[in-house]
């Protein structure tokens, strides 16, 4: 199979950066780019083909299906709905399983689990109640996160003993029962860090080098590649991210992030089903970049080349950051990616720079 031919058209469901940068990746390899978002954002600036209407909307979903060939997703909060009822109609890569697991924090644990690959341990909350029960059994301190619709640090709090459950309770639930929960024991981390992996759709797999994560305020503020680790851990890193996209049958690029314990053993935190913040210096860095991995495994190309043609570090411009792109352009070494925002806040992600080090 020699993949989609040029001149066909990639779905994209969302309209932010990193279908931006996705969409702008297709267009070496002759494709067109047609967006599906609620808004406008970064990424309806960069192609003229643009549906925006609701993730419920299915006639809107059914013209859409019927002017893309394949259709993947730039972030991971679409309804498990609109990706089934695409499927049934046009390739959704990754798949709406992938999906399913990834965008529910008890689930994606359960599923990492099942394949053998480790996790902090971890319980499924409803109460408050639950939430002391976990507390007690694994020992304060935790961290308490809604199952879904966390990024960034959002719906979640640390648990610092049995008789602060209530208070996390309140803060992640709104003081409502039933809401999904996990409760995780803390882990006593010497890194954060992360792999970019692809899967084509014939099997092949490709994954970029392990890459350190520095976080502030919750954000990925900086990320180093490679990761400063011994070799056994970025072994271990590379064995899970085959297993885990294996496991899940996948076809795309999805992000692992993952704690290395004090101890060498590494543990994933979560999957990204898409293209990932700590992968944006693959751009720069790599033979192949995360966003052309996307297209080519979408679109059912052969993977490129993850190799690593530079040691990078990549920080985001956040807010104000903004400002500084003229002194950071006059590094030889920078490259800037702004994402067309038209205003800068606090805390909203910009644009990033990946700064090569030869
Ligand atoms: P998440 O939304 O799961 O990516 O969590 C956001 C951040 O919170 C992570 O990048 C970690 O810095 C921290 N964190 C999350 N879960 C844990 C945990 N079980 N133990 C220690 N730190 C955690």
């Amino acid at each position: 199979m020699n993949g989609l031919p040029p001149g066909s058209v990639i779905g994209i469901l969302g309209g932010g950066q990193l279908g931006r940068m996705t969409a702008l990746a297709a267009y070496p390899l002759g494709y067109q780019v047609h967006i599906f978002s609620p808004e406008e954002g970064p990424a309806t600036q960069v192609t003229p083909l643009r549906t925006l209407a609701q993730y419920e909307d299915e006639d809107a979903l059914a013209r859409f299906a019927d002017s893309v060939h394949a259709v993947t997703y730039e972030f991971e909060n679409v309804p498990s709905a609109t990706a089934e009822f695409l499927a049934a109609r046009v390739p959704v890569r990754p798949g709406p399983n992938a999906l399913a697991i990834c965008q529910h924090r008890v689930r994606e644990k359960q599923f990492l689990n099942d394949a053998g690959v480790g996790t902090t341990r971890w319980g499924a909350a409803l109460s408050a109640a639950d939430v002391a029960r976990w507390v007690s059994e694994f020992g304060a301190p935790c961290v308490l996160k809604t199952s879904r619709f966390g990024y960034d640090g959002k719906g979640q709090t640390i648990v610092r003993s049995v008789d602060d459950a209530a208070r996390a309770w309140t803060v992640v639930s709104h003081g409502r029962d039933g809401v999904e929960c996990i409760v995780e024991a803390f882990v006593d981390f010497s890194m954060e860090a992360s792999v970019v992996v692809a899967r084509g759709v014939r099997g092949d797999v490709a994954s970029f080098d392990l890459v350190e994560n520095i976080h502030r305020d919750h954000i990925l503020n900086r990320t180093i590649a490679p990761a400063r680790v011994t070799e056994d851990v970025a072994a271990q890193a590379d064995a899970i991210a085959h297993t885990v996209i294996n496991a899940l049958d996948y076809v795309g690029v999805l992000g692992i992030e993952m704690f290395v314990g004090r101890d060498g053993r590494v543990l994933v935190n979560e999957l990204a089903p898409r293209p990932h913040n700590s992968g944006h210096w693959t751009q720069n860095g790599c033979v192949t970049s995360q966003f052309e991995q996307t297209v080519r495994a979408v679109m059912g190309l052969p993977l490129g080349s993850p190799r690593r043609l530079a040691d990078a570090e990549m920080f985001n411009l956040i807010g104000d950051d903004v400002l500084r792109v003229p002194e950071l352009l006059t590094d030889p070494n920078n490259h800037v990616h702004l994402y067309g925002k038209a205003e800068w806040r606090p805390g909203r992600k910009m644009g990033h720079v990946n700064r090569l080090r030869f």
